[in-house]
């Protein structure tokens, strides 16, 4: 019975149990000696376990055997099993047994009798009965396997709705809210921290709604506040998109909707396009006149929302203009109808001047000196009137320099021997090109050499006329009383006066100044002027040399 010995693993510590137990009945039996004793106890126990039990001697000398007499079989010591448990402690085969025809498994341990003698127990089970053993082990484990799965998966959809139930109507509610309403509020009762998350949501729901409904209000507000604003407003992009235009501002157009459509596409006015245009390029906050259908407008483009859109108001200035307009041609007919008795006054005054006694002569120099005054206002609001005329135009022509320095050296030749005061001039040779209207540029030297004379008491004056790349340069400059740094930004306004003693003292009217700029402007020039008080002043005006 020894064909294919095969070891048996750990597979075989089932039998241990039945060793021990074993062990503890024979022992005593053994350590007495009592043999035949053994050999029937052997027996019993291997009738009740349904197994055969073999006890062997270290020398392979079987001593008792539940299937077989003791005595009739054959050393044991060649059996791998008994090897292994004398040398290892333990030892398992598998092999075929003859005698009864079917494989055996054979487990083997030493056992200790009272520290001395050492016998090996040998248990022995078929192999089919291991097997079954082993498969309905198998099955068992399968069905818990299945059990246990199924009770998992059961679970998993248990928890899952649990879970996912909840955060799918928070997902929902979510979207509702997306789309505006913010009447929703969760409704989870789970007890749990999605409860929390369900009421952290309504909080915000509500906080939500609440800033909604102020912006809302604020934008109302807002709106109402822009459509109840008379003068025109519009916000155009830097793409020339209209985003915003307030009632006012489509009255000025005629058109009732303009968000969305370009401002170019409904103005239709080249000028204001322009003008626009400009204030969307230039990137600063501008201030233009514009004339619209025959309104007046002041415009005042703002850029806000970091230069990406600009605000234009349109302020109707029209009934200004009008008034201004009345007070112009008020101020003309004034002047014109004052003229000629001033002229008769004055001539009245020369007679009499020559006829008055010494002691009348001081009051005829008093109203003398008046009436010059009083003509020079008319004179000059004449001059004035003309040149804020809309459609002043300029007699342009080649600018005679050599001749106009010497009308200047002869028209200012007395005053000038009055007051002891030198008058200089400084001309570049090459000057021919420069194109002007002479009758107004002889006003502006006219005014500012005059100027020069009367607030200056001794010095000299300065002329000085040079061409700068296609400008022409003009320079007068003086060494009389200077400008305070306070007047100078507003001294070419009209009737500004230093001190209006200082200007009555000097028979001053506050146009001459005007005047210049007002010329300068229409040569598309430019006047600057430094000065200091009691330092003397001078006036740099730029033209350009020609006017196309
Ligand atoms: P006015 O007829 O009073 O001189 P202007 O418009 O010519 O009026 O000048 C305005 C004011 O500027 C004058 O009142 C005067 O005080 C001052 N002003 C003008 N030119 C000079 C100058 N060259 N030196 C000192 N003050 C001057």
């Amino acid at each position: 019975c020894r064909t294919n010995p095969r070891r048996l693993g750990d597979s075989g510590h089932w039998t241990t149990n039945s060793d021990r137990r074993i062990d503890k009945i024979i022992s005593p039996i053994i350590d007495k000696g009592d043999l035949n004793i053994l050999d029937s106890t052997v027996k019993d126990i291997g009738k009740d376990l349904r197994s055969r039990i073999t006890i062997i001697e270290k020398n392979g000398k079987v001593i008792a055997d539940s299937k077989a007499n003791p005595k009739s079989m054959e050393n044991h010591l060649d059996r791998p099993e008994v090897v292994s448990a004398i040398t290892n402690g333990f030892g398992t085969a598998i092999r075929h047994s003859f005698s009864v025809d079917k494989d055996m498994m054979y487990v083997a341990s030493p056992l200790k009798i009272n520290d001395k003698k050492v016998v090996i127990t040998r248990l022995s089970v078929f192999m089919d009965d291991y097997i079954t053993f082993i498969n309905n082990l198998e099955q068992n484990i399968l069905k818990i396997i299945l059990i246990s799965l199924f009770i998992t998966i059961f679970l998993a959809i248990i928890l899952s709705k649990t879970i996912t139930k909840p955060i799918n109507i928070l997902v929902s509610d979510t979207n509702k809210v997306a789309e505006g309403d913010f009447s929703i509020r969760s409704n989870i009762k789970t007890n749990d921290e999605l409860e929390l998350l369900g009421n952290s949501f309504n909080k915000m729901i509500e906080k939500l709604d609440e800033l909604f409904t102020q912006t809302v209000n604020q934008k109302d507000e807002l709106n109402k506040i822009i459509s109840s604003i008379q003068e025109g407003l519009v916000v155009i992009d830097k793409s020339g998109i209209i985003t915003l235009s307030n009632e006012s501002f489509n009255n000025i157009i005629g058109l009732k909707s303009l968000k969305g459509k370009s401002y170019k596409e409904v103005i239709r006015d080249e000028n204001v396009i322009k003008i626009i245009k400009n204030m969307i390029i230039s990137n600063t906050n501008i201030t233009n006149e514009l004339e619209f259908k025959g309104e007046y407008y002041i415009c005042n483009g703002n850029l806000i929302n970091d230069n990406n859109e600009l605000v234009i108001i349109f302020n109707n200035i029209s009934n200004l203009k009008k008034l201004e307009n009345i007070k112009r041609d008020f101020v003309v007919n004034v002047s014109h109808e004052l003229r000629t008795p001033l002229t008769v006054i004055n001539g009245y005054i020369e007679t009499l001047e020559d006829e008055v006694d010494d002691k009348n002569k001081k009051y005829v120099n008093i109203i003398k000196n008046h009436t010059k005054r009083l003509i020079n206002i008319v004179q000059d609001l004449l001059i004035i009137s003309e040149l804020e005329q809309k459609n002043t135009t300029l007699d342009i022509s080649e600018v005679n320099v050599t001749e106009l320095v010497e009308n200047l050296k002869s028209t200012f030749e007395q005053k000038l021997k009055e007051k002891n005061i030198n008058l200089n001039f400084n001309i570049e040779n090459d000057l021919h090109g420069f194109y002007a209207d002479s009758f107004k540029l002889d006003q502006i030297f006219i005014n500012l050499i005059d100027n020069s004379i009367k607030y200056s008491e001794k010095g000299s004056i300065e002329v000085q006329i040079k061409k700068e790349d296609s400008n022409i340069k003009i320079e007068i400059s003086d060494t009389g009383l200077g400008i305070p740094e306070k007047d100078q930004e507003r001294i070419f306004e009209r009737f500004y006066t230093v001190d209006k003693s200082r200007s009555r003292q000097y028979s001053g009217t506050g146009l001459g100044l005007s005047i210049v700029k007002h010329i300068v402007n229409l040569h598309k020039g430019k006047i600057e002027l430094v000065s200091k008080l009691n330092n003397g002043s001078k006036f740099i005006i730029t033209l350009p040399k020609n006017q196309n």
